[in-house]
């Protein structure tokens, strides 16, 4: 090396730290709804947020309608390979200062959470009883690895949350005093169609939690899609049962920003604004992290503070964080 290129180097290297340094880190953010998936040929292509504004009418006799759309200006790109999604997201979650609950598949989750272990915590998703036995659940969730459980989506399967078969699983939790997110709520449009024809609206129905939860009395949950679209029922739930919170994940990036504004804005004024969590559903778009982040840093109703509770501080005591951790 040259006394030239010696010095040049020096230099990078002075200026790599004094711009670190310049660079003040983001507030920390959570995102407790992410889906750690192996890429999949039939679920791929790129996303327009916000496509489901128009919801076209259909026929049975034609093609299923898309999940998704990318007609518009500038669609995130879907990752086009594991590592891809990984690379993208870890630096975007580094950039953002996003600390990621993640579910899904094993192998990409341990990867996942090797190469960024402060910014992951693994999550056990189990929607049946057939996935895993009880004791192997336990087993799971006892080593140390996955310090949640969700997402549980029994609706997906034609069930109900409260459903029997599902009851043992969450004692395991309730002991364990593990928390868990359940899917409740919207799927997107014409989920049933597409392909998940055991779906059903109705089993979204947020009531449908109150046999379960008054059987497990210390268990603590959290609403994943906070019930979207059934705003009643889920204002009367989280008022009878102080422990229940809800998550965002999922129809801050799909439907109509006024009306995902409205939905937040109604649980707020209920009063809600301390059992509010932030979340994407974030699945092969990395790029979902920045989008979902500027819904809620352009609500104009929310007060900063409120910002920083959804953001960040109601994760942290929903799920007993350490918030020194993250600054
Ligand atoms: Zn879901």
């Amino acid at each position: 090396m040259t006394r030239f290129a010696v010095l040049l180097s020096l230099l990078v290297l002075q200026n790599g730290t004094l711009s670190a340094q310049d660079t003040p880190k983001r507030p920390p953010i959570i995102d407790v709804h992410v889906h750690a998936m192996k890429l999949n040929p039939n679920f791929t292509g790129d996303l327009c947020p916000w496509f489901l504004k128009d919801m076209p009418g259909a026929d049975p006799n034609e093609p299923a309608p898309p999940f998704a759309n990318a007609n518009c200006v500038d669609p995130l790109k879907a990752a086009t390979s594991d590592e891809e999604m990984q690379r993208i997201l870890l630096e975007k979650a580094e950039a953002l200062n996003v600390i990621m609950v993640a579910s899904g598949d094993a192998e990409i989750l341990h990867n996942w959470y090797n190469a960024a272990p402060d910014r992951i915590i693994p999550s056990l998703a189990i929607s049946n009883a057939e996935e895993m036995t009880i004791a192997a659940f336990e087993d799971s969730l006892s080593n140390g690895f996955y310090k949640v459980m969700g997402e549980v989506a029994p609706q997906y399967q034609g069930m109900s949350p409260s459903d029997l078969s599902l009851d043992a699983y969450f004692g395991v939790a309730e002991k364990l005093g593990i928390p868990v997110g359940i899917h409740m709520g919207t799927g997107g449009n014409g989920m049933i169609n597409i392909n998940n024809p055991k779906y059903r609206a109705s089993l979204g129905r947020p009531f449908l939690l109150e046999d379960m939860l008054a059987r497990h009395p210390k268990l603590k949950i959290w609403v994943m899609h906070a019930g979207y679209p059934m705003i009643d029922e889920m204002i009367a739930l989280m008022g009878a049962n102080a422990y229940v919170y809800v998550d965002l994940a999922g129809f801050i990036w799909s439907y109509p920003l006024e009306e995902i504004h409205a939905y937040l804005k109604r649980l707020v004024q209920a009063g809600f604004s301390k059992r509010i969590l932030y979340g994407t559903d974030l699945m092969i778009w990395p790029k979902l992290l920045e989008t979902s982040i500027g819904v809620i840093e352009s609500a104009n109703y929310l007060s900063e503070d409120q910002k920083r509770d959804i953001f960040f501080n109601n994760a942290v005591r929903f799920f007993n964080l350490d918030a020194s951790r993250f600054e």
